[in-house]
């Protein structure tokens, strides 16, 4: 098999799916392809949750069952296993957004270190992760971005919010857990970028165990990474980044159209997918400080990594390149690179039905938006119908 067949194989890919999951998820794709059935089934959700209707078991049994883990740590395990069986691991996400209250802030903390807790006791789960705005209201990164001072009773809330990160780092270090930190909206980012900067100078002295993520789309973030590893070898410590392409396109441009000022994402999706590549190789001809999470369900991207691995010898295994896909997207990628040896780790989500309705409802907007995306996911799913003769 050249490396460049690699993804179609979808016996591989779809092993772990019995016929009737695999009916569910062509039929699923097959609805979220239609962008006015997108639209009207996230209202009618909507409203049915608002409402108490009874639809959750529905949601349940589709959508969410898809997508996610789980409604708890527990409830994901049959998943986590099932997974780790074929070689692939996972990032248990805790994919509760938009609570902003300090209590939310405590409980995200608690189960980040619950995560990494478990993550010591199982192979198949050696990574974790944790969104900034989880522990803090994004207001404060926003005002601190943009130098204003906070009043003491912010200062007091940021002093938290630090003491967070701070927590879930150290764990992370003492249970040689990597971490992985998530990117969100650029206004709020640089107070994170700095925040993570500080973890890593406190924990990756020996290796990478704090990694920041690093949002492609945005054209400085190569040069960023640079600057980032000139102070990294003067000061001693290394770097561990997570690379994806970026998930708040139309809101950073609109935000940037708005208020009058430069916007920060590539003008194409060419200059997107080049700073990415680019940044990749910048990565792995950096290893002996640059680890890399390449989050991903670009295949060029991933068969370039492959590549790449191979021209500078780095083995499969070597635990410094990781390879990461969401749960519900892109098996043919994750299960075919796992097959061949490749470290990769998918997001797993989970949390109550009702709560993680914001993280589905991206996922299906996002599968309806990238219209390349969905109809791959289709065309995998059909051609794995037929050579199991389901579609006859
Ligand atoms: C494991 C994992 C972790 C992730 N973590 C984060 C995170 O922390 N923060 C975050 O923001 N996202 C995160 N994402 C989502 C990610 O940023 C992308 O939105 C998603 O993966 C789609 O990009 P792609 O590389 O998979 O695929 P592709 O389909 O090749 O790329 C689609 C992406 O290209 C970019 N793009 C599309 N059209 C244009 C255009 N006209 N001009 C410029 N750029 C364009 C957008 O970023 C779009 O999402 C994560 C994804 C994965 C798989």
């Amino acid at each position: 098999m050249t490396t460049k067949q690699l993804f179609d194989n979808t016996k591989v890919a779809f092993e772990l799916k019995s016929d009737s999951e695999l009916e569910r998820a062509y039929f699923l794709f097959k609805m979220i392809s239609h962008e006015p059935l997108v639209r009207i089934g996230t209202a009618a959700t909507n409203f049915a949750l608002k409402a108490h209707l009874p639809v959750e078991g529905l949601i349940r049994a589709t959508v969410f069952d898809h997508f996610c883990g789980g409604v708890n740590e527990e409830d994901c395990l049959n998943v986590i296993d099932k997974m780790y069986d074929k070689g692939v691991c996972s990032v248990l996400d805790f994919s509760v957004e938009g609570k902003e209250t300090e209590a939310h802030f405590d409980g995200a903390m608690e189960t980040t270190l619950k995560i990494i807790r478990f993550a010591d006791e199982r192979k198949a789960m050696p990574i974790a992760v944790f969104k900034p705005t989880g522990f803090g209201r994004f207001h404060l990164y926003q005002k601190l971005g943009e130098g204003k001072t906070l009043t003491d009773s912010e200062q007091k809330e940021w002093d938290r919010v630090v003491e967070r990160f701070d927590t879930v780092c150290k764990l992370a270090k003492e249970k040689d857990v990597e971490i992985l930190i998530d990117a969100e909206e650029s206004w709020m980012q640089n107070t994170a970028d700095a925040l993570v900067e500080e973890m890593m100078r406190r924990y990756n002295t020996e290796k990478p165990i704090v990694y920041n993520t690093l949002q492609t789309y945005r054209w400085d973030r190569l040069d960023f990474l640079k600057s980032l590893h000139e102070q990294a070898q003067k000061d001693g410590f290394k770097i561990g980044v997570k690379i994806v392409r970026g998930a708040y396109m139309e809101k950073e441009r609109e935000r940037a159209e708005d208020k009058g000022y430069a916007s920060p994402i590539c003008e194409t999706k060419e200059l997107t997918d080049k700073t990415f590549n680019d940044t990749l190789m910048y990565c792995l001809e950096n290893l002996n400080d640059i680890a890399v999470f390449i989050g991903t369900h670009n295949e060029y991207s991933c068969y370039l990594a492959m590549d790449l691995m191979e021209q500078y010898k780095i083995s499969r295994n070597d635990n410094r390149v990781w390879f990461g896909q969401l749960y519900g997207m892109s098996d043919h990628i994750s299960f075919n690179l796992a097959h061949e040896g490749y470290n990769v780790a998918k997001y797993v989500p989970f949390g109550p039905v009702k709560d993680v309705m914001p993280y589905l409802i991206r996922r299906a907007e996002e599968n309806t938006s990238v219209a390349g995306q969905t109809t791959r996911e289709l065309n995998l799913l059909k051609k794995e119908r037929s050579r199991r003769k389901l579609d006859s």
